[in-house]
């Protein structure tokens, strides 16, 4: 049994280690175009903060490591072409020369790219790009530009386009790093996967930490800065009531999410779907004859919304992994996504699992959200932190729907928001929330933990009304 994985990252190297696991007489290669195969782009932010030292230190697991668990690597790969009835697959390597590697299975893995949004001066002729300090952040290939302008350049300021999860990570890593930041969005508040109560804690403390916040403000044009001015580039911007907003600055992140890579796979006749996405069963399979597919590139089955796509890496490691297992024969189901994410942003943490109002009233639900604050544990043992919650459940059922958080990032937030993905993964109702037996001390919680008092206050509420 040969199988193939297109692609080096989370989906990729999870399948290929699952079929070794489960058959270590499978043979298994994975082509992928740069050569770092199973880095953790997740944890780039930190490497450009300085936080992590090296970038090699980003490596989930060595070439070594990976080849010792018996899978061959062709990296600087790229792969051009399936020919899904042959069963093979066009490569070409870095010095141009083409290959048909022949496979009996073959797992698309080709995750995401950078959106490029409508901005003057990214795309077409002249395009500003890396060399004028002019970033997208995704691959390692990325990582390296981009510390080669903060290494040669030595820029004292940078605009950051865009107030998602890593557009915050990394407001957050080139201020520590000293520089002055500017980060703008279009929408009313940052980190609009939370609900705006939340984002405006969220937007204090990038403020209290010096980043300028500017939102609802789409960027539209960026240009070089006229010789002898200070600063390299110019950004151009228009606030919500049409006023023209510029800054000046040294660099410029553009990171306002991303898109599925589907072209080979779609070229191969794969059916897309939401977003662009390739269409996958639950057991990963792409529908085209012995082509399975995982991660970033496919759609994600929410377990409360259906077909969606939220490109995350746990997600992209669970699918790898049932892909990896049904390549050899086996029927594994991703048993679903519930959206569950966490953000360190300075000092505090924000994290979500769930729906919010407006998709759980999407989803057919009759959603009630209430807010409340309790302490990460017994405020009389030193360095409690408060934890702002809101949680979400359906009047009708009383089953729990959804919880956002926002506190200290030593405050357990990230624990805290996975007992309420365990709770709704379950179907568990906002009450029986509370009937969970957590643990509990002084010094590191409650008697009641605070996704307790949470759910209590939304049984309090709606039972008042
Ligand atoms: C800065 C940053 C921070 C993040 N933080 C988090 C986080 O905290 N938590 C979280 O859950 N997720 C996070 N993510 C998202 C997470 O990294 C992705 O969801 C995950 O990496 C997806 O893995 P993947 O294997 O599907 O795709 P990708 O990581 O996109 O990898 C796809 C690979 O396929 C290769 N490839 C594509 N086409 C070809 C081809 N034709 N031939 C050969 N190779 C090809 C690409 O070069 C790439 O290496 C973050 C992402 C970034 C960029």
């Amino acid at each position: 049994m040969h199988l193939i994985m297109i692609g080096g990252s989370d989906a990729g190297i999870s399948a290929a280690l699952r079929a070794r696991e489960l058959d270590p007489a499978a043979d298994v290669t994975v082509v992928l175009e740069d050569a770092y195969p199973n880095f953790s782009i997740c944890g780039i932010p930190y490497y450009v903060s300085g936080e992590v030292t090296h970038w090699r230190n980003l490596a989930h697991r060595t070439l070594a490591d990976l080849e010792a668990a018996g899978m061959r690597l062709r990296l600087d790969t790229t792969a051009r072409r399936i020919d899904v009835p042959a069963r093979k697959l066009l490569v070409t390597s870095a010095d141009g020369g083409e290959e048909l590697l022949g496979y009996d299975k073959l797992i698309v893995g080709t995750g995401a790219v950078p959106v490029r949004p409508p901005i003057a001066g990214l795309a077409g002729p002249g395009a500003l790009g890396p060399a004028d300090g002019v970033h997208l952040l995704h691959s390692m290939g990325d990582t390296f530009a981009v510390m080669a302008t903060l290494e040669q350049a030595a820029p004292a300021s940078a605009v950051i386009v865009g107030a998602g999860y890593i557009g915050l990570e990394m407001a957050d890593a080139l201020t520590i790093r000293g520089l002055a930041v500017t980060q703008m969005e279009q929408l009313p508040e940052v980190l609009p996967t939370v609900d705006p109560e939340l984002g405006a804690l969220i937007h204090a403390e990038l403020a209290g930490r010096g980043v300028e916040v500017l939102t609802r403000t789409t960027v539209q044009a960026i240009t070089r800065a006229p010789a002898g001015q200070p600063g390299r580039l110019h950004v151009q911007a228009a606030a919500a009531d049409g006023t023209a907003v510029t800054r000046t600055a040294d660099m410029v992140l553009v990171v306002v999410g991303v898109r599925p890579e589907t072209t080979l796979a779609a070229e191969a006749g794969a059916t897309l779907a939401v977003r662009g996405a390739i269409a996958v069963d639950p057991g990963m399979r792409t529908g085209l004859l012995d082509v399975l597919a995982a991660g970033d590139c496919v759609i994600t089955h929410h377990r409360l919304l259906g077909e969606t796509y939220l490109p995350l890496g746990t997600t992209a490691h669970k699918q790898g992994r049932v892909a990896g297992e049904n390549a050899l024969g086996g029927n594994r189901q991703f048993a679903g996504s519930l959206g569950t994410q966490v953000v360190k942003i300075f000092d505090q943490a924000a994290a979500r699992t769930g729906l919010r109002d407006h998709e759980a009233i999407a989803a057919g639900f009759d959603p009630v959200t209430v807010a409340a604050q309790a302490d990460d544990h017994k405020a009389y043992y030193p360095g409690s932190h408060p934890i702002t919650m809101r949680v979400t459940g359906d009047r009708t059922t009383g089953r729990l729907l959804g919880l956002q958080l926002f506190g200290h990032k030593n405050a357990e937030i990230a624990k805290r928001i996975d007992i309420a993905a365990t709770a709704i993964f379950h179907h568990m109702t906002v009450e029986a929330v509370n009937d969970l037996d957590l643990s509990y001390t002084p010094p590191l919680g409650s008697p009641w933990d605070a996704v307790q008092i949470a759910t209590q206050a939304w049984t309090r509420h709606t039972q008042a009304h």
